[in-house]
């Protein structure tokens, strides 16, 4: 009998007003582990091909990872799964805080949802005891506020994940919000909720996760604590670090992000967390500038992005937060006296890139108070910039005017603009009813050639990484079963930090960088493990700091004894069933292109990305052969199939 995972889910009928356990098989766990790949494996056999992501039919669970719910560091993530309304593929989101744990603690590996209430709904799962409630009282308020409202009602230790006023008008790139304000942001699952009149999950349990060798399970934890510890700095270290990472160029020049020691790494999250990157990228052309139209030197320089540093960003900081189990905490709330702000979570890179670099807006305020928009209306940050930069450029190019925009000037730069036009999106308002679905929606419903300034990959918001700096970023843009992320595996964006040192502690391959032709092999690999990290519930960053005993933990906590090898096979079924369920819907993801800009087509005259162009088809082919996939249509091999024990897809794909 294995452990870490309490052998059942919670199925929820919001049409039936009932709700029943299932018990799984132990061989499924094995098999896909938790996170999305049992939500995949649920999914893709409950829920029929063809079903309409927001019809009743349509189903969405709650998942935590294996190792959600222990001690082991940067495991407390949970993933939202179901079929994206945005792109029609198959769809995952996933979220960090205390979520993810509050699952496990009721009891359950997920909770899934089908069906859709006729009034708004809660479903309150607390101390066993599981009811059906009206939310008419909170329908119609910001995460925040429901949040508040839930924990006077039911106390202060219950968990919520929920929809705010985005999900709720059904906005095809609303998220769910836990904690305040983080998001399970990606493939618009807000609107899924949205569409079954499900509000929130409030849960709250006291049921604690079995562990197989649980003193070897606890000392893996505590030599990993002893050998990372971040000792405390103090304020003048913190003021000397400040103006290091205040010299931009020299740290560009270093390279730092890709060679810092995991001490290095540990303490740049802790304390700068992700908008480290908010000048360097955009000096060294990891950051999109204007729409992918701009080079960052020339458009937007040092001069300007220097005003999103996170050195400005830590002036609102009043204290440091993290995930469950997190010993970096690379969060931090923010005060926000300017705007009247008491408490937010500070924006992630991608947030301040997407309304900053991306629109030539160098107004960290008006950053700021998007953020706090965003968060409390749980809408996906990325796709919402890439949104608004697409609706500037049309209006940049007469295909939009003030009438059209309700007498909003959107100009590049144009802060307040911007910061209105967030707010119409979220309310469905005037234009924001236009662009509330995300960009390609948008350009279809604007017609006249504004496609090529929606910049999409099969319909979601390409995020903020230029694939001509981290170049197999345009394959898993272009090609993976959920595609448009920056979160799927690439094996270039998985070398930032000590990288190297985590993979000599998991065998993984290295050097690949090295021998281009063992490229494809090496991007195989990666995929299939970065399956298992996510679906044991891992932070994406836990490899940037080093070292970490990964597999001994899954293996001390289930009592398998599952080496790397299979673990990485167990990767790659999950890898393969999330592509068969996006071929089911009859998406052929392998012809899927790229937008010209992204890949350097034309090249750039100057700049870092100078005479660049990202090939991406050819590589995506040895990966598939690889992978035991055909390389001219992605479709998993009949003889792939039966060897990862997925026998069942094959009746669906040929
Ligand atoms: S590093 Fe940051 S995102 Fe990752 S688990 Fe820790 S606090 Fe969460």
């Amino acid at each position: 009998m294995s452990n870490g995972f309490f052998g059942k889910v919670l199925w929820v009928d919001l049409t039936k007003n009932s709700f029943e356990e299932e018990v799984l098989p132990e061989n499924m766990y094995h098999q896909f582990m938790g996170g999305y790949g049992l939500g995949c494996r649920l999914l893709y056999e409950r829920m029929d091909s063809k079903v309409k992501p927001l019809s009743p039919e349509s189903i969405i669970g709650f998942f935590p990872g294996l190792l959600t719910g222990t001690a082991a560091p940067f495991s407390g993530r949970f993933m939202v799964v179901g079929k994206s309304p945005l792109t029609g593929t198959w769809g995952d989101a996933n979220s960090g805080g205390t979520f993810g744990p509050a699952i496990k603690k009721c009891g359950y590996d997920g909770i899934l949802v089908k069906g859709a209430a006729k009034n708004p709904k809660y479903i309150s799962i607390i101390d066993g005891n599981i009811e059906i409630l009206d939310a008419s009282d909170i329908w119609g308020k910001d995460v925040i506020e429901s949040e508040l409202f839930l924990k006077n009602k039911h106390g202060k230790l219950i968990k919520t994940a929920g929809i705010g006023l985005a999900g709720e008008r059904l906005s095809k790139i609303s998220g769910i919000a836990n904690d305040k304000g983080r998001i399970a942001a990606r493939s618009g699952l807000g609107a899924v909720m949205g569409s079954k009149k499900l509000k929130t999950i409030v849960l709250k349990g006291n049921k604690k996760v079995l562990i197989s060798n649980r003193e070897n399970f606890l000392s893996l934890i505590k030599e990993y604590h002893k050998a990372t510890k971040i000792k405390p700095l103090s304020p003048m270290k913190k003021n000397i670090l400040s103006k290091i990472f205040g010299m931009v160029k020299s740290i560009r020049r270093l390279k730092i992000g890709m060679a810092a020691s995991p001490t290095l790494m540990r303490t740049i999250y802790r304390y700068f967390g992700t908008t480290i990157g908010n000048v360097i990228s955009a000096e060294t052309g990891d950051s999109p500038i204007k729409n992918w139209s701009g080079i960052g030197m020339y458009d937007f320089p040092y001069e300007k992005s220097k005003l999103l540093s996170s050195v400005n960003i830590n002036k609102y900081k009043v204290k440091e937060y993290g995930c469950f189990s997190c010993p970096v905490q690379c969060g931090a709330i923010l005060k926000v006296p300017e705007l009247d702000i008491k408490e937010m979570h500070s924006p992630e890179y991608e947030t301040c890139c997407s309304f900053g670099s991306l629109l030539l807006n160098n107004d960290l305020l008006s950053i700021l108070k998007i953020n706090d928009l965003c968060n409390r209306a749980a809408i996906d940050t990325i796709s919402t910039g890439v949104t608004v930069a697409f609706a500037i450029e049309c209006f940049q190019n007469n295909l939009l005017n003030l009438d059209d925009t309700g007498g909003l000037d959107l100009m590049w730069g144009n802060s307040k603009s911007v910061v209105e036009l967030v707010r119409k999106i979220i309310l469905r308002e005037g234009i924001g009813d236009t662009l509330a679905d995300g960009a390609k929606i948008a350009s279809e419903k604007i017609g006249k050639n504004s496609k090529q300034y929606a910049i999409t990959s099969f319909g979601s918001e390409i995020p903020m990484h230029d694939p001509r700096y981290f170049k197999s970023l345009a394959f898993t843009y272009a090609f993976d079963p959920t595609p448009g992320r920056h979160t799927a595996a690439s094996i270039d964006f998985s070398e930032i930090g000590p990288y190297d040192k985590f993979e000599k502690s998991l065998n993984l391959p290295k050097k690949w960088k090295k021998n281009e032709e063992k490229k494809a092999e090496a991007q195989a690999i990666n995929t299939g493990f970065h399956q298992i990290l996510n679906c044991a519930g891992m932070c994406m960053f836990s490899p940037s700091f080093g070292p970490y005993p990964f597999i001994d933990l899954l293996n001390s906590l289930t009592g398998w004894n599952t080496n790397i090898d299979d673990y990485i096979k167990t990767g790659i079924r999950i890898q393969t069933l999330r592509q068969a369920f996006t071929i089911r819907e009859g998406i052929i993801i392998a012809q899927n292109e790229l937008p010209d800009r992204i890949i350097g087509l034309p090249p750039a005259e100057k700049g870092p990305h100078k005479g660049k162009t990202v090939e991406y088809k050819e590589f995506y082919k040895e990966f598939c052969n690889r992978l035991g996939w055909n390389p001219e249509n992605g479709y998993p091999l009949k003889k792939t199939l039966k060897d990862l024990d997925l026998e069942f897809v094959i009746k669906d794909l040929y």
